[in-house]
């Protein structure tokens, strides 16, 4: 059998991919696990995306419309009118992308896994058979950890991250998800209570597991109370090419991740949209220059980690009196983006008072965002 276009890995962003190249192309996608879902992922996505994107509503589990942000001695609340972000069912999100590119036309395989390439062709093994299947262009959207990227021989210095996230019941304010940055007990990242209801939430962290289980305490949620555990991790850096030759990388697979939160199923799935146009116009070497945009996120994104991984506490603590202020959480409130953090950064920036303020705690924080 031959494929124009072969796509590894039925992740989000892959069988998003399926989708959208379904009807011009002859397309088959291989997926190493015998069902969908099941990865670490707290499956909060900007609803604006979710709903640009044309996503399917029924991997919705609940609607965020508010976040409230605390540091080791403040918060403070933004809230919106409406829905900022969706916490969604990855199993639902996966299987639904993948129903709808089989009514497409694609062809399947799953329990499937991509061994390598040999002589232009994609090695695959099924429960212990090799066999091997040929496409005119191949996809790695297999992840992270990426074989189709060894396969290429993509580079990358990236900063690899662990992530751990329990289930955990309790009690939640429903529609607002949290933002815990406490570096005397993380010093890698920030800590998110994602609520799927009033009585259960998503919470993790990337860094330590032993973090986790002291913000746990610190949160008064009992680790007795934990229903699920998940480990997975994250990429935050650059991983080039995106393609060589007949092979692309796409989503966690390229590092397509938001490296201030980790979030990576948009920005996959807008690189996924670029890919498209780049194979529609058979100009295949287009699909980097089309994906300026997320690029530029994440660049802006890792300058961003960067700022943070050398702040102290008081810094932080500092940086929230500003946040915090009515004129801050106004502009927040009024034109943050969930998905374009240069935007939201940049509105913060134009406001004299909030500049001035910032400056004072550090002139280049400021200058190397900008
Ligand atoms: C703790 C944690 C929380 C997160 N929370 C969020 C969040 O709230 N929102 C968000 O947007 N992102 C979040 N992310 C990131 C998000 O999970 C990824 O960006 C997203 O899963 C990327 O999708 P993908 O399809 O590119 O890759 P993946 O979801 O990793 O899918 C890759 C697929 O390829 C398959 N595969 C791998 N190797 C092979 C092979 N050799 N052969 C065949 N198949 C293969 C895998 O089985 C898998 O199904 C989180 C990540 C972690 C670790």
């Amino acid at each position: 059998m031959r494929y124009d276009v072969l796509i590894i890995g039925g992740g989000p962003v892959g069988n998003y991919l399926a989708n959208l190249l379904a009807r011009d192309f002859k397309v088959a996608v291989v997926e190493k696990k015998g069902s969908f879902g099941g990865k670490a992922c707290t499956g909060i996505i900007g609803a604006e995306n979710f709903e640009r994107l044309g996503l399917p509503e029924e991997a919705i589990l609940n609607k965020l419309r508010g976040a409230v942000f605390y540091s080791r001695i403040q918060s403070f609340e933004i809230e919106r009118k409406s829905p900022q972000a969706y916490l969604v069912d990855r199993k639902i999100l996966e299987k639904s992308l993948a129903e709808r590119a089989v009514r497409r036309g694609a062809d399947y395989y799953m329990s499937t896994t991509f061994l390598g390439f040999k002589n232009g062709r994609a090695v695959l093994q099924r429960f212990g058979e090799r066999f091997e299947i040929e496409a005119g262009f191949y996809v790695g959207a297999d992840g992270v950890s990426s074989t189709v990227a060894k396969a290429i021989r993509a580079q990358t210095k990236a900063e690899f991250l662990s992530g751990y996230e329990v289930e955990v019941v309790g009690e939640f304010k429903p529609d607002f998800v949290e933002v815990w940055v406490n570096k005397d007990i993380n010093e890698e990242f920030f800590f998110w209570v994602a609520p799927v209801n009033e009585s259960l939430a998503r919470v993790g962290t990337f860094g330590g597991l032993e973090a986790l289980y002291k913000f746990l305490k610190i949160r008064m949620l009992k680790p007795n109370a934990v229903v699920e555990f998940k480990a997975g991790s994250v990429g935050f850096g650059v991983r080039k090419p995106w393609i060589r030759g007949n092979v692309a990388l796409i989503g966690d697979a390229a590092l397509q991740i938001k490296p201030t939160t980790a979030g990576g199923i948009v920005f996959g799935m807008i690189c996924a949209h670029a890919l498209r146009s780049a194979l529609l116009e058979g100009r295949p070497e287009e699909y980097e220059k089309l994906c300026k945009n997320i690029k530029r996120q994440i660049s802006f994104g890792l300058r961003f980690r960067k700022v943070f991984r050398g702040l102290s506490q008081d810094d932080i603590e500092k940086i929230f009196e500003v946040l915090g202020s009515e004129e801050a959480r106004e502009v927040i409130e009024s034109q943050a983006d969930f998905d374009d953090h240069v935007k939201t950064t940049k509105a913060i920036l134009r406001r004299p008072k909030l500049l001035a303020k910032l400056l004072r705690i550090s002139p280049s924080i400021v200058r190397y965002l900008v």
